[in-house]
């Protein structure tokens, strides 16, 4: 058996969204050694900083907080489709040249993976692709960039996946990982009423 973890290292010099200032995690030590005996700290982060899940209620008003998300869908078994051959962007014609089962989960595995600072060209999937996999009635998705998607006006990506409750994992690892069968655990923060929440999340193959 070997366990991958594919989720990102959290500090505050890591690659965020559009490099922005407040969303590098600051972790404060509010306790440390010698005076106080022991070490206790806190930390700041954006809900969409490093690996992480978008709960519906992100992008949809009346949709889903990340606590109400069914776990028997995050502790599943997941294909990694190796994507990398796209530039820019996944459309349904790429996906199309992969074999992807209904009400599956799957990850996408992109150039994204290899990077380590963010690219503002970052590949995400377009709204003819999540179109597509939302016609496959799929559990989830996970992807390898910040976000899902770029340079789309209404943010069609995320709504085409959230209205029909597909689970959108961001900010993946994927280096590591070949195409494949796997058995994922992702596991969010309870969060009560957030949008999101930081996951660790692991890939176990057999
Ligand atoms: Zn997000």
């Amino acid at each position: 058996m070997r366990i991958y973890d594919v989720s990102m290292l959290i500090h505050h010099d890591m690659e965020v969204y559009k490099n922005k200032n407040e969303k590098k995690p600051v972790l404060t030590f509010l306790k440390t050694f010698p005076q106080d005996g022991y070490n206790e700290s806190s930390i700041l982060m954006d809900i969409h900083t490093g690996t992480h899940i978008d709960a519906p209620f992100h992008m949809i008003n009346q949709g889903d907080t990340i606590e109400k998300i069914n776990l028997e869908n995050l502790i599943t078994t997941c294909y990694v489709l190796d994507m990398t051959f796209c530039s820019g962007k996944i459309t349904k014609d790429d996906l199309l040249k992969k074999k992807i089962r209904a009400q599956s989960f799957i990850l996408l595995k992109t150039g994204n993976s290899y990077e380590s600072e963010f690219n503002s060209e970052f590949v995400y999937l377009d709204s003819s692709g999540a179109a597509y996999l939302s016609s496959l009635s799929l559990k989830g998705i996970g992807i390898d960039g910040l976000g899902i998607e770029r340079a789309q006006k209404n943010h069609d990506t995320h709504h085409i996946l959230m209205e029909k409750n597909i689970i959108i994992i961001e900010g993946l690892r994927l280096e590591e990982v070949d195409e494949g069968e796997y058995k994922m655990i992702a596991l969010p923060l309870k969060i009560k009423g957030a949008d999101g929440a930081p996951a660790r999340i692991v890939l176990i193959k057999e």
